[in-house]
C-alpha cells in the first residue's frame, strides 16, 4: 500500500496527526505491553551531521569526504544526508549503486569501487583489510557517534563519525510509555555503544544493537513468541520487516515509503508522545478513534 492508501481519521485521531490504515484502530493497540523503538530517525532526529573526518595515512580529508559524498548522495539514509551535504558544490557521478539497508552503500567513482558503511560490515562482507592500529581507532571513534568507514578498490580510505540529537519529546515519551505499563526496548543497527547512550539519555534499560533489518525482525518475532503483544516504531527501509511483524506497526511521518507501507498507524509529526496518546486512546475507547 501506498502512503495515500491510509486513511485519514476525520476525529479525534486527525486531531492529533494520527493517520489510521484502514477504518479502525487495531484492536491489539489496546493490548500492547511492549514498545521496540527503532533508534535514529524514531528516538532521534535523524537530522545527522559530521562530526569528525579520519584519513588513512596517504589518503586527504576532502578525498575521504568527496568519495564516500559521492556515494552516499544517492542514499536516503539520515547518515548519508550528513555525508553528502558535506560536499555541497554537488558531488562526482555514481555508477552501479547498491543501498544495502543498516549496513551501507556501494558504488563507482571515477573508476574506482567504493564501499561506505558499518566498519565490522567493511572488514567483514568486503574483506578489506583493516589494521590493528585503525581497528582501534574505530572502536574509540564509535564512543562518539555512528563511524561511517570508507573503502576505495578494497583498500581503507578513511572514517568519518556522523552524529545526531535526541528529539526534546523522546525522553517525556518513554516516561509515558511506562506510565501506561509498557516495557520500551531500543533496537539499532547502529553501534553498541552509541545505542547504550541513547537509551541511558531517555530512560530505555533494554537495548539491542548493531542488529540488521532481519536480526530487527527477529527480535520482534522473538518478543512475540514470549508472548508479549509488540507495538514497533520505525522510520526505515531496515524496520519495515520488524514493522510489519510487529502486532502493531508504527511508522514516524516523516519517514520512508517502505516504513509508512508496512504500517498500522502512522504518526504524522515524527513525536513519538503521539505514540502514547494513540495507544491511550485507543484503550479508552472501543478501537475506533473517532
Ligand atoms: P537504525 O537502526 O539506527 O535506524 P540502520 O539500520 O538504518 O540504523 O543502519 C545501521 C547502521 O548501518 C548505521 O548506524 C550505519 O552505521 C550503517 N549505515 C546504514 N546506512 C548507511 C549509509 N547509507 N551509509 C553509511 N552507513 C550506513
Ligand atoms: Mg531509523
Amino acid at each position: 500500500a501506498t502512503p495515500t492508501a491510509l486513511l485519514v481519521g476525520t476525529g479525534r485521531g486527525s486531531q492529533l496527526g494520527i493517520l489510521i490504515r484502514g477504518p479502525q484502530v487495531p484492536e491489539q493497540t489496546r493490548r500492547v505491553d511492549t514498545i521496540v523503538l527503532d533508534k535514529t530517525g524514531t528516538v532521534t532526529s535523524g537530522a545527522m551531521s559530521i562530526t569528525e573526518v579520519h584519513p588513512a595515512a596517504g589518503v586527504t580529508r576532502g578525498d575521504v569526504l568527496s568519495t564516500a559524498a559521492a556515494v552516499e548522495a544517492a542514499s536516503e539514509h539520515p547518515v548519508a544526508r550528513a555525508v553528502a551535504a558535506a560536499v555541497p558544490s554537488g558531488t562526482a557521478e555514481v555508477d552501479a549503486f547498491a543501498s544495502h539497508a543498516g549496513y551501507g552503500v556501494q558504488g563507482v567513482v571515477d573508476g574506482s569501487a567504493v564501499v561506505c558503511g558499518r566498519p565490522s560490515w567493511l572488514r567483514e562482507q568486503w574483506s578489506v583489510p583493516i589494521p590493528p592500529d585503525t581497528a582501534a581507532l574505530l572502536a574509540e571513534l564509535e564512543t562518539r557517534g555512528t563511524v561511517v568507514a570508507v573503502a576505495r578498490d578494497g583498500s581503507y580510505a578513511g572514517a568519518i563519525v556522523v552524529a545526531d540529537t535526541i528529539k526534546p519529546t523522546s525522553a517525556e515519551a518513554v516516561a509515558r510509555f511506562r506510565a501506561l505499563g509498557l516495557e520500551p526496548v531500543l533496537l539499532t543497527g547502529d553501534n553498541a555503544v552509541t545505542a547504550r547512550r541513547v537509551a541511558d539519555e531517555v530512560g530505555i534499560a533494554t537495548v539491542h544493537a548493531g542488529v540488521s533489518p532481519a536480526e530487527k525482525l527477529d527480535v520482534v518475532r522473538g518478543l512475540r513468541a514470549e508472548g508479549r503483544v509488540v507495538a514497533m516504531v520505525g522510520d526505515g527501509v531496515n524496520d519495515a520487516a520488524a514493522l510489519a511483524a510487529a502486532d502493531l506497526g508504527l511508522a514516524m511521518g516523516g519517514g520512508t515509503d517502505a516504513a509508512i507501507a508496512a504500517s498500522d498507524i502512522t504518526i504524522v509529526s515524527g513525536d513519538l508522545r503521539v505514540v502514547a496518546d494513540a495507544i491511550r486512546l485507543a484503550r479508552r475507547t472501543l478501537g475506533t478513534i473517532k
